[in-house]
């Protein structure tokens, strides 16, 4: 039987911060408590970078070489160009509608900048990076990822001018880009104003909302940017109705059970974990970058 999932809260989330000197971000989930952490499970954090300008350098602004270990980042790309480095090797660049879904795993080492010639010019940034938990059975597998352009990622048009993008997962029976080591949702949702739309998810996933622009309505109960909405676990559907027009991720997982122990840019089961990725880090079993 279908049944509305009901508004359960809307966080509203604090100014933003710099991370590195490229990336000016809210932080739209909560996170800090374990009580917050199951709230959000799978998901870890997501950080939401308004459009924001940066003048020409000759310097790509962004973030140097650091370690992630134990879970996946996803950088969306709205507006702007970045570019990425890694220990394994890898290098790419992202151009709006782009996204890198990378799988930290056992342990990598990369650096985030804006893209060389983007940065020449200067211009308006606008991202959203998403952590999304390993559950514990693959939180030691090699680092990868998957480079997913904006040709690759399936749309599904809503109206003529809105229109749904399935990042991760599956809507309608379109099946998303990515693949995922635990049931994972991850919809890119552009909405014109007066526009619906109703998804469904599994009762017990935790679903949100991640409002970037915009405003909209859930069932009676309004949010605007920049505010997460959660969902209840009973009901099954979502209808969204923008009240102007509204970006919007919508993110829907199963919830991870297993114990999350976090410090900085590892997330483990436990502190031993923490202490042993601290340790391979310093050691460089991480790798370098060249
Ligand atoms: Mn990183």
């Amino acid at each position: 039987m279908k049944t509305i999932k009901h508004v359960t809260n809307i966080y509203k989330a604090p100014a933003p911060h710099m991370v590195g000197d490229g990336f000016r971000v809210h932080s739209v989930l909560p996170g800090g408590t374990r009580n917050e952490q199951n709230k959000v499970s799978p998901f870890i954090l997501m950080d939401y970078g308004a459009p924001s300008y940066f003048p020409p350098t000759n310097r790509p602004r962004g973030v140097d070489q650091h370690p992630h270990k134990g879970f996946e980042t996803v950088t969306v790309v709205y507006q702007g160009a970045l570019e990425h480095r890694d220990s394994t090797g890898s290098y790419g660049k992202l151009a709006p509608g782009d996204v890198q879904w990378m799988t930290a795993a056992g342990g990598i080492v990369h650096e985030e900048k804006h893209e060389t010639a983007f940065s020449k010019k200067g211009g308006k940034v606008e991202m959203a990076q998403l952590w999304v938990n390993l559950p514990k059975a693959y939180k030691n597998i090699q680092p990868h990822y998957q480079n997913l352009t904006k040709a690759e990622i399936p749309v599904v048009d809503i109206t003529a001018n809105s229109y749904l993008r399935v990042i991760a997962g599956e809507f309608n029976g379109q099946k998303g880009a990515a693949s995922t080591y635990s049931p994972v949702n991850v919809f890119d949702v552009q909405l014109k104003k007066g526009d619906s739309v109703t998804v469904s998810f599994p009762a017990h996933f935790n679903t949100m909302a991640v409002l970037m622009q915009g405003e909209a309505d859930f069932d009676g109960t309004a949010a605007k940017a920049v505010e997460t909405v959660f969902f209840d676990q009973q009901g099954t559907e979502i209808m969204i109705t923008a009240k102007e027009d509204t970006s919007l991720l919508l993110l829907s997982g199963e919830p991870i059970d297993e114990p999350i122990f976090a410090y900085g840019p590892f997330v483990m089961n436990n502190e031993e974990e923490i202490v042993a990725a601290i340790n391979d880090y310093n050691a460089g079993k991480m790798g370098f970058l060249n």
